[in-house]
């Protein structure tokens, strides 16, 4: 019986997360940007959950930040106003938050849009092209640079993850921008993680895949139901909508210790859509 006992306390050992589980991010100063709603707002809140020192969330929607910060509890967040379009705001937000903070260790650059539907390439606005590119693109490196500038002045080995998707490395019927914007993503990483490696700082991407957010509610104008329903059709997982907090999960996996070796990578988040 003791042995029994013995056996049954080992497998319940395994099976309780130890305090270090809960504890991922302790100390931990991150930015997130687009951190006022959907994916950036659920990883905000888990990187609270994990200790962080600090979660700075930054956007556009000054309200909306403001209330999530408020929710998590501003001893944990804070927010702050930055367009990423805008290079002074961006390096405003970084030093900004050394200066409050002391580091910083994370760099969720994680804002974007998803532009008009209808743009094919033979029907392509370029106002909203650039717009588009202004954001997705241009903002994220923009963000990439002044995360990185700080953290090797510092010498920080920091974390920096971008959100990409699995437009960025599929081709779309339409949407031809987004599409281009995300297969930039994929470049900004992979040249960003060769650059910054000597620095110890690491860079990875999420590419996620149909998750219910403001963002996709407002494209395809549906329910949030039937849009998950939409999108659980489409991948090979089956049984479970894929939420912001799957993919907040990958987020906290490559911003933390547990992918010390992981660098230039492009990590799906999509419930098996792209291997189909
Ligand atoms: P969301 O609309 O809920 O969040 C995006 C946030 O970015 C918003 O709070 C918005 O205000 C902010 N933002 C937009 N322009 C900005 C700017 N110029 N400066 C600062 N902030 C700005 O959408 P989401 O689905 O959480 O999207 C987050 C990221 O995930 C985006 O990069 C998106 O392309 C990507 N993505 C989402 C999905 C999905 O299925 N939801 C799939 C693949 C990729």
């Amino acid at each position: 019986l003791s042995y029994l006992n013995c056996v049954a306390h080992i497998y319940s050992m395994a099976e309780t997360p130890s305090p270090s589980d809960n504890n991922k991010l302790a100390g931990k100063v991150a930015i997130i940007t687009g951190g006022a709603s959907g994916i950036g707002e659920a990883t905000a809140r888990l990187f609270a959950e994990h200790g962080a020192l600090t979660v700075v969330i930054a956007d556009i929607q000054d309200e909306l930040g403001h209330q999530v910060a408020t929710s998590i509890g501003q001893h944990r967040c804070s927010y702050m106003h930055c367009d990423v379009t805008d290079e002074e705001q961006v390096k405003s937000l970084v030093e900004w938050t050394v200066k409050s903070f002391g580091r910083l260790d994370i760099m969720f650059s994680n804002a974007g849009i998803l532009g008009s539907s209808d743009q094919t390439i033979l029907n392509l606005d370029l106002s909203g092209y650039d717009r588009l590119f202004a954001i997705n693109a241009r903002g994220m490196a923009t963000c990439v640079k002044h995360a990185a500038r700080v953290m090797v002045e510092r010498r920080l080995r920091g974390s920096i993850v971008c959100t990409a998707s699995v437009a960025a490395s599929n081709g779309g019927r339409s949407r031809t921008d987004y599409h281009m914007s995300k297969h930039a993503v994929l470049g900004l990483v992979r040249s960003a993680s060769m650059q910054l490696g000597v620095h110890g700082i690491r860079v990875n991407c999420v590419s996620p895949y149909g998750v219910v957010t403001p963002l996709t509610l407002h494209a395809h104008k549906k329910g949030a139901e039937e849009l998950e329903n939409i999108y659980e059709t489409n991948m090979s997982l089956k049984g479970a909508a894929l939420t912001a907090k799957h993919v907040a999960d990958a987020v906290l996996f490559l911003a933390c210790n547990d992918s010390e070796m992981v660098t230039g990578h492009d990590l799906l988040v999509d419930g098996g859509y792209r291997i189909q």
